[in-house]
């Protein structure tokens, strides 16, 4: 049975027993895990806080060669791991050796980042006195994980917290541990000092909940549900803890009258139902005005019937299974919702069956949809898109914005006007012109505004700013 890692080691098994499911082929298991508990956290958070200290004085060719080290492992090894994660997650099997690169470049690109930590220097404004503003780690950093990217977003959390010389208590999320597992394996073996990098595999009411509440954990990072992140700065600002927090999207995606026909549904493809939908990036509301909605509604219908929904490690899959027997009941129940809403189920939005026993569903697409609708405004988290039809690109950039969300907000046009309008006006923290809304590189910062983020920007430079503390030292000479 595999174990959590705390200071330095794999610990020895305990009772509960929790079992890692395929979601392609549920008579799979993947793996068996010891669930930890409230005990184990205590002890994560004990080790780190001890090795805290010193690792934040490590030197930055330490930091440098075990970030690099792991990152050339990751690579390295990217087909097995991307196997892995998609056999676990369910998204495809290119889909998940394209997550496991972006992890290893994530903790290249941070290797790098541990040799230009710097500073500033001024002359104070009072005579013979000079000023250094350098950054200097948090402490102990919590690290909470979704499963829907279960090696990337605990990469793109890991490598800096450990980059800028914090100590790291990590919990993955319960659904998809053999990926974090792995990824733990390999950090074990970097020549990280014990108690740097704790991994407790576990339930988020117990592990997560002992994480929030420590006084020793200076610094929360959080990527999951509004109503998880909400509970979890409310309880961060009560203890003055550092908080980031990347949630919910419910993505824009504008196609206007003169955009290239083939390359705005094949934008609306990938960005709404690659990864089955399961991206906080997707698109989810295609707002398309008057001239080419006839076109466009066309051909992305027969796109999307067409894509091939089935076994995740199949070479021939486009579309995965949801993740789990929860998500796809979300799903069927926003469906039912839709529908009962008055909006018209254009295709797809059924449970199919495949040669093994899996959570398959048909990618969905609604039309005849009011922006007021539920299935406009809540964030499905599915393959489950409505298409809009609005007269023009005010009308679209309007009920684009309108929305409680601000993740990624897409455009498809060839009017330079308009995208660098959209570029400007777009209430969102990521803007994509004739690219899908979901899919940013490893190193730009990822993160929203709204209800989407909260907190400093992810991945990087500008992580810095949420994974070290300013220090303002005055020195005056003479
Ligand atoms: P979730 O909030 O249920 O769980 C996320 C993590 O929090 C898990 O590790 C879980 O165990 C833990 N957790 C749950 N309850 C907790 C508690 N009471 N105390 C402490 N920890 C707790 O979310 P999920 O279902 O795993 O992920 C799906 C959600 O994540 C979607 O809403 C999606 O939009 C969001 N997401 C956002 C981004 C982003 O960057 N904005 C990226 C991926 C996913």
């Amino acid at each position: 049975m595999k174990t959590s890692y705390i200071n330095g080691r794999f610990i020895e098994a305990g009772e509960q027993e929790l079992k890692n499911i395929n979601p392609s082929d549920i008579s799979d298991v993947i793996d068996t895990f010891s669930r930890a508990g409230r005990a184990e956290t205590r002890q994560a958070i004990t080790a780190a806080a001890a090795a805290a200290d010193s690792w934040g004085r490590s030197n930055p060719q330490q930091r440098f060669d075990i970030l690099d080290f792991i990152g050339s492992e990751i690579l390295a090894r990217r087909e097995e791991l991307g196997a892995l994660l998609s056999r676990e997650e369910g998204k495809t099997l290119p889909e998940g050796i394209g997550e496991v690169t972006r992890a290893g470049y994530l903790f290249k690109f941070f290797a790098g980042e541990a040799l230009r930590i710097g500073g500033e220097k001024l002359d104070s404004v009072r005579a013979g006195a000079t000023i250094d503003i350098t950054r200097e780690p948090v402490g102990v950093v919590g690290i909470i994980t979704p499963w829907n990217f279960p090696v990337a977003i605990p990469a793109w959390k890991i490598a800096p917290a450990l980059c800028y010389g914090n100590a790291v208590v990590f919990k993955p999320a319960e659904l998809v541990p053999s990926s974090a597992w792995a990824l733990a394996e390999i950090i074990s073996r970097s020549g990280l000092p014990a108690g740097v990098f704790n991994m407790v595999i576990g339930p988020g009411r117990e592990v997560g909940d002992e994480i929030i509440g420590s006084n020793e954990v200076q610094a929360i990072t959080f990527t999951g549900s509004v109503s998880t992140g909400t509970m979890i700065a409310q309880r961060c600002a009560a203890r003055m803890a550092k908080v980031q927090l990347e949630l919910g999207g419910k993505n824009p995606l504008i196609v206007l009258d003169d955009a290239d026909l083939e390359q705005a549904v094949d934008v609306a493809v990938q960005g709404s139902f690659y990864s089955t939908g399961q991206r906080c990036t997707a698109s989810s509301r295609i707002i398309v005005t008057d001239g080419i909605y006839n076109d466009f509604i066309a051909l992305l219908a027969k796109r999307t019937k067409a894509l091939r929904v089935g076994n995740a490690l199949s070479s021939d899959t486009q579309i995965g299974p949801v993740a789990s027997a929860s998500q796809l009941q979300q799903d069927l129940e926003y469906i039912e919702i839709a529908k009962q809403e008055g909006a018209t189920l254009l295709v797809g939005g059924k449970r199919i069956e495949g040669e093994t026993e899996g959570y398959y569903l048909q990618p969905a697409i609604f039309t005849d949809v009011d922006n007021r609708m539920r299935i406009c405004r809540e964030e499905v988290f599915g393959p489950v898109a409505t298409v809009s039809r609005v007269a023009d690109y005010e009308a679209a950039l309007a009920e684009a914005n309108d929305t409680q969300f601000g993740l990624s907000a897409g455009i498809c046009t060839t009017s330079l006007k308009y995208a660098e309008h959209y570029k400007r006006h777009a209430k969102a923290g990521m803007v994509m012109v004739n690219l899908p809304t979901a899919g940013v590189d490893y190193h730009v910062p990822f993160g929203g505004t709204k209800a989407s983020s909260y907190g400093p920007r992810e991945q990087g430079r500008y992580a810095a700013e949420f994974y070290t503390r300013v220090k303002t030292a005055y020195q005056k000479a003479d």
